[in-house]
């Protein structure tokens, strides 16, 4: 099929303005969700107490769970002089009371901004370290002003497996023959998906990082300081063994990534493909696993597909020619402009606050059969999409992200399907599934019935048929 997507780029505003109301989170922020997602670590940001009070609230909120992040806490007196004394009296405390495998030390854009050398610290801290106890300690740079959570996420999943990994080790005694899957920001829900495909595989993988236990576990009979589940660093060493890794994120293409890493030093193949949201990038997912694995898709995967194709069928009316405001992560953004464009809907506006430089072509790449009008924007915030909204009077039907858009939504008068991160307005955030035919066919019911509810409800006769 011929590319008849038109994707228009805005032209930065000519007169310059602070963020108004962002459409990102800080980077340390994901960070420290990556350290969430390796058992027995321990986050830890270098920089200000009001940081660590900031994500824990943000993730907390769309979590519901826990959330310990230990800071060493930056006075007057250490952005002056320098933080590294409450730097080794944080780790010291954080060992004695906690007793973790590993400390992540991310930092705030404090620390960035007086240039503490941060490695040089740590290399101070073990040489005259007389504790018993010694935790694996990985940092990670994250100025915040440099990228968003994502940026900060990513950069944390590289920074780990850069510090861990080792030629020659295995995740377990028992597992030579394996994968590494790095699927970037996802949901709780998504990532248990994944394990469930690799096992219906039989393929071990090492999914890193895995937080679905350790954010969205069971509830516990006794509190415990760092909750079970994770990623274990033994498998994080083995990830220079693996056969492939696959990584997803169609707007990776220009970074440093944990897969090219360990594709240049270890020589471990590596894949990359979109988030598989929606039946095309899904498929790629599935066919990325047969080849990898030289094993067909289990039965299962293909009666959900089939069963995802009846519901677009089913759902088409509804949903043909419908306009959408998609935001939020960029990848997150990708794959749900080629779901919702699979469905007959228009993404008429594709917007983000990253700004990898590759969202407009990841879109046009997904979007190929869109005749319209596309409008795409990196590095935005909400009020730069209320404005791009009236400016090209592009009628959204309504607005799909995370729950930040709220307000966005009811200035505009359209309803917000919530998804992605984060979600602090309604219980459940962490469990939206999103990839997969089986991500899709909740996405597609939510979405229609979205729609069928606004209809009913903005009618004088409420009909009992749709
Ligand atoms: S100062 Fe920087 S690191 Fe701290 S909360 Fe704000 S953006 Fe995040």
């Amino acid at each position: 099929m011929s590319s008849s997507v038109r994707i228009t780029k805005s032209a930065p505003r000519p007169n310059w303005v602070s963020t108004r109301n962002p459409c990102k989170a800080c980077a340390p922020l994901g960070a420290t969700l990556v350290m969430r997602g390796i058992a027995g670590a321990l986050p830890f940001l270098h920089g200000s107490q009001g940081c660590a009070t900031y994500m824990r609230r943000y993730l907390i909120s769309h979590f519901r769970e826990p959330m310990d992040i230990a800071t060493s806490g930056f006075s007057e007196a250490s952005t002056v002089f320098g933080g590294g004394a409450n730097l080794h009296q944080g780790l010291d405390n954080v060992t004695s009371q906690y007793h973790p495998a590993l400390i992540g030390i991310a930092t705030t854009c404090l620390t960035e901004t007086i240039g503490e050398d941060v490695h040089g610290l740590l290399h101070e801290y073990q040489a005259k370290s007389k504790s018993d106890e010694h935790p694996v300690l990985v940092h990670v740079s994250t100025p915040s002003y440099n990228g968003t959570h994502v940026d900060g996420f990513n950069d944390a999943v590289r920074e780990v497996v850069e510090q861990l990994a080792e030629r020659g080790a295995t995740p377990s005694a028992y597992v030579t023959n394996f994968v590494n899957l790095f699927p970037g920001m996802v949901s709780t829900a998504d990532l248990r998906f994944l394990k469930e495909v690799a096992a219906d595989f039989a393929m071990p993988i090492t999914l890193f990082p895995d937080y679905s236990e350790s954010l969205d576990g069971p509830s516990m009979d006794k509190y415990k300081k760092i909750p079970d589940g994770g990623t274990t660093i033994e498998a994080i060493r083995a990830t220079a063994s693996a056969k492939a890794s696959i990584e997803f994120g169609r707007t990776l293409r220009t970074k440093r990534t944990a897969a090219s890493f360990l594709q240049e030093k270890f020589e471990v193949p590596a894949k990359r493909i979109g988030m598989p949201i929606g039946i095309h990038e899904s498929d790629v997912f599935f066919a990325a696993m047969e080849k990898i694995t030289g094993l067909k898709t289990p039965e299962k995967y293909k009666q959900e597909r089939g069963r995802l194709v009846d519901a677009y069928v089913d759902g088409h009316k509804y949903l043909f020619g419908k306009r959408a405001l998609v935001f939020g992560d960029e990848d997150l953004v990708v794959g749900l402009a080629s779901f919702l464009a699979e469905t007959g809907v228009v993404p008429v506006l594709c917007a983000s606050g990253g700004k990898s430089g590759a969202l407009g072509r990841s879109i046009a790449e997904v979007t190929t059969h869109v005749r319209e009008n596309i409008v795409v924007r990196e590095g935005v915030d909400f009020m730069t999409m209320a404005e791009e909204v009236e400016l090209k009077d592009l009628k959204p039907d309504f607005i799909i992200g995370s729950s930040k858009g709220a307000k966005l939504a009811r200035e505009l008068g359209v309803p917000l399907i919530r998804v992605g991160f984060p979600i602090h307005d309604r219980i459940g955030g962490q469990r939206v599934l999103h990839l997969g035919y089986s991500g899709a066919q909740q996405l597609f019911d939510l979405v229609v019935n979205t729609l069928l509810e606004l209809k009913q409800d903005s009618n004088s006769i409420g009909y009992s048929y749709l």
